[in-house]
Formats: structure tokens, sequence, C-alpha cells
């Protein structure tokens, strides 16, 4: 195991800005190592559980006109298998490196301004700092708790044909690797990228991470299952006590099977190292769809628990199910959908398999983050801590996430719900980079919009009704 150095302690008054959201209980036990197994709780179950809005406006009503004209251009595409067919072969199409004039984003300027004005404004911050920072801001105005902030980079390996693309890396580079590189240009221009991303941050944003966006010597460590090189760890703690000073707190994305066992053995070492101020500087992603989910949060609970450190528990469905080996993901949806309730419902009631089970072992310090656009897993989750906090009974912190451009309802409505325990805490999680790096990116967006077709079609509906309701107001004024 590589050894971190050792944090520097928070001034008060940065930890003094997350004190209000530490969960109580956060207890140092002695904890052993096993599997551990989920309850199971279907998503109909979820969904009998109710929180009452406490507004009567439509949930989309926050959006400016603007922003929902464009959604709706979005939603209508996304919706329709006849446009999105070929809207995802076109982003395909351009997303490969070594693209001729004609078809670069980056040096084609009508296919540029297309792109900028449709996709990428949909979906991405913006391709310059001051772009990016207008965009935080826009999202913090209308009533976000703070903005997720990510950079492009990333390479996805593909399982069917055993070939890995890159972003802002070419194939050529991963495959000219040198992994015994003393000074890697790719994690130096990373690390750079980075420091800008967090210089675009506020107090209350997170820092997202891809961490196989620091090139080919770091990706062939992961996925090796191994340590990155040095200069990679040095980043990785230079980027957390940026964050820490600034008050901003870090989420490491789960990437690729291909290279998860490195990610997420770096990622333990990382949080072990700077979640021991009672909170969650840095966070961890777990992918519900995986089967051996339950097995590695076991021993990452066991971790936290016999080391005293905060578990950062960053839940996500999973965004690889067309690249990754799918004998790895869950059979059906619906064994997703249970794994990631189970999970999240789990963490919030402090109990998960033997972790904080009767005659178990005790629930280490726990800090929660949502990521997702499943409304049933989001409301079951908000009224449950609500719940647990009006009861006094022991709860977890637990933050909520949606895509920057995706099911806006979702996170409008949650900001509508306030509660005796406080109102949810909502971000939008948003990329920047330039176009030709957040390619990639749009083009998983569209491929998870084209599988989820019934919310997809919810979503077309909802923007429908709010510009017919916009439309009507408009016209009942006029006349
Ligand atoms: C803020 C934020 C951060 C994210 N970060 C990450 C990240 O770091 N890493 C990552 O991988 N993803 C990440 N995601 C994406 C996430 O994993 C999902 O792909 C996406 O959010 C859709 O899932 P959902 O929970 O919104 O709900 P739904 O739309 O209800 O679920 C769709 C998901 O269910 C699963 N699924 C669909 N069909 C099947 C099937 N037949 N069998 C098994 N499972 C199936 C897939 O995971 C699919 O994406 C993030 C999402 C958000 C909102």
């Amino acid at each position: 195991m590589v050894v971190l150095h050792s944090s520097k302690a928070a001034s008060p008054a940065t930890l003094g800005a997350f004190a209000y959201r530490r969960g109580p209980g956060a207890s140092r036990n002695t904890i052993g190592k096993g599997p551990l197994t989920v309850r199971s709780v279907s998503t109909s179950v979820l969904t009998e559980v109710k929180s009452a809005p406490n507004a009567t406006l439509a949930p989309l009503s926050a959006l400016p006109t603007g922003v929902l004209l464009r959604s709706l251009l979005v939603a209508t595409i996304t919706s329709k298998p006849y446009l999105l067919r070929p809207s995802l072969s076109i982003l395909s199409l351009l997303s490969k490196s070594n693209r001729g004039w004609l078809l670069n984003v980056d040096r084609n300027i009508i296919l540029h301004s297309i792109l900028k004005w449709t996709f990428y404004k949909q979906f991405c911050a913006g391709e310059t700092g001051a772009e990016s920072r207008a965009t935080v801001q826009h999202l913090k105005d209308m009533g976000f708790q703070g903005t997720i902030l990510t950079y492009a980079k990333e390479i996805v390996f593909d399982h069917s044909t055993h070939t890995q693309q890159g972003l802002g890396v070419t194939t050529e580079q991963v495959d000219q690797d040198n992994a015994t590189e003393k000074h890697c240009p790719h994690i130096e221009a990373w690390r750079t990228g980075t420091l800008k991303t967090i210089d675009l941050l506020g107090e209350e944003d997170y820092l997202a991470m891809k961490l196989t966006g620091a090139g080919p010597t770091v990706a062939k460590a992961f996925a090796a299952g191994q340590m990155p090189p040095q200069q990679m760890i040095d980043a990785l703690e230079e980027i957390c006590e940026k964050c820490k000073v600034k008050g901003a707190r870090v989420l490491v994305d789960a990437e690729s099977q291909h290279f998860q066992r490195g990610i997420q053995r770096v990622t333990l070492e990382v949080m072990r190292q700077f979640n021991r101020d009672g909170y969650a500087l840095v966070y961890n992603t777990y992918q519900a769809y995986l089967k051996s989910i339950p097995t590695t949060l076991a021993h990452h609970l066991a971790a936290a628990s016999d080391d005293g450190f905060t578990l950062g528990l960053k839940l996500v469905r999973g965004a690889y199910i067309a690249s990754d080996d799918r004998s790895l993901i869950h059979d059906t949806k619906q064994d997703t959908d249970e794994a990631y309730n189970s999970i999240a419902q789990g963490a919030l009631r402090k109990e998960i398999g033997e972790f904080g089970a009767k005659n178990g072992r005790p629930f280490p310090s726990v800090n929660l983050f949502l990521a997702s656009h499943n409304k049933a897993s989001v409301l079951a989750a908000h009224s449950l801590h609500q719940q647990r906090t009006m009861e006094k009974l022991p709860t977890v912190p637990v933050g909520f996430a949606q895509l920057h451009g995706m099911s806006d309802d979702v996170s409008f409505g949650l900001l509508q719900l306030k509660g005796p325990g406080g109102s949810p805490q909502v971000y939008k999680c948003s990329t920047w980079g330039g176009m030709g790096e957040c390619l990639a990116y749009l083009l998983r967006r569209a491929i998870e919009n084209r599988d989820a077709v019934s919310r997809t079609q919810d979503e077309f509906q909802a923007l429908k009704r709010e510009v017919g309701r916009r439309l009507k107001a408009f016209v009942t004024f006029s006349t």
C-alpha cells in the first residue's frame, strides 16, 4: 500500500461550513471484514412513501424561458427514436479521434455553433473559465445548494472490443504509454485542468474527478488494480488540500470496470487521509448495478470503522452498461433499482448488512450523496431522512444531485420539498471543457436518455406542459 502524506488540519472556519451536516453517532468501532448482504427494497414499495411539496407551482416553473425552450428541443430529439438514432450516430462519429477538418468540432465553426447552442449548452457548463463560472452562478441563482463541476477528460474502455477511447488523450497516446516515465505530461495536464476547475468552485460546491483523465500511465496502473504513480498521488493530495481550504468537497467518479479496482484503491486511501474531521471531504462512487457492490461497500465500511474516518458514499446506478462486461451487472433493471434503494435506505437507517444490525457491528461515520434522476428513489430517501430527523432517530447527512440539463422536474421538485428536518440539499452536476473534450460525455448523456425511455418521455411531457402553461398565461394576459 502506498502511504499518502498526512494532511494539514482544516481551519475552524473551513470546518464550520460543514459542521451542520455532520451525522449523529460518527462512531469509531472495531469492525472485522466479511461480505455484506443488503435488504431488498423494491421501487414499487418506495413510491408509497409520500413527501408533501409545500409549493403549488409546477417544479419547472423555475426554469428561465430560454432554458425551457432549449430543454424542450433536446427532449424532443431524445424522446423520439427516429430523431435520436441519427443524432447518436453523428455524435459517435464526431467523438472519434483523428477527425478531419470537416468533422472536427473545435475547428469547423458551423458545426461548433450548432452543437454549442443545443446539446453542449444543455449539458455542459462552458468552454472557458468565465463561461463555466457564469453557469455555476446561474445554477445557484435558481436555488440549488451548489454545483458539482467536472473536467471532461477521461478514458472509456469498451469491454466487447477491448479498445479504449480517450478524451483529450488520443488512442495512439494510450498505446504508446510509457509506464516508467518519471514526469508524465498527461498527469501534469490533468492536474492543471483540475486545479483550474477548483478555481471555478465556491464554498458548498463539489469537484468531481475522473481519474483516468490523467492519461495512459495512470489508466494502465488502474487496469492492473494498482496505485497510480507518485506524481498522481501528489496531485490528488494537492487537489484535496485546495478543496479543503476552499470549503468545497471532492467526488471521485466511478468509471469503466476495467479501471475501477485501481480507482477504488486510491480513493479509499485518499478518504482515509482526508476524511478525519467528522465529515467526508472526499467521496467514493459506488455503482449499484454491479453485483459486487455489497462486498466492496462492506470492505469500505469496515475500513472506515477500523481507521476512524468518515466514508463518503456517493451512490449511482452506473453509466457504463453499454461498454462494460454485462455479466458483472445485475440482470434486470429491477435488481439494480432494488440494490440502489436498499443501500440508500440502509445508509439513512444506519443499517447495511451486519453494520448497524442487532448483534452486528456498529455503523461507522458515513456521509451519503445520492446521484440519481429516479424520482421514486430520491423522494423515498428524502422522506425517510425527514422522518428519522423528526423522530430523532439515527441517520446520516444526505445530499442529492442530478446532471445539468437532465431531470429538472426532479431537481426542482426536490427543491420545493421542505419539512421540519429542513430543505433537501440539491446540486446540479455539470462538465466543462472544450467541445471536443466534452463529446464523449455528450454521447453518454444521449445514450442514457435513449435507454431511459419512460423517464425521457415523462421529461418531454413535463416540459411540454410547462411551455403550454406559459403560453396560456401569456395569451390570457394579453387578451
Ligand atoms: C450527479 C451524478 C453523478 C454521476 N456520477 C456517476 C459516476 O461517477 N459513475 C457512473 O457510472 N455513473 C454516474 N452517474 C450516472 C448514473 O450512474 C446513471 O447512469 C444515471 O444517473 C441513470 O440512473 P438513475 O439513478 O438516474 O435512474 P434510472 O434512470 O431509473 O436508471 C437507469 C440506470 O439503471 C441501470 N439499468 C438500466 N437497465 C438495466 C438493466 N437491464 N439491468 C441492470 N441495470 C440496468 C443503469 O445503471 C442505468 O443507467 C451519475 C449521475 C448523476 C446524476
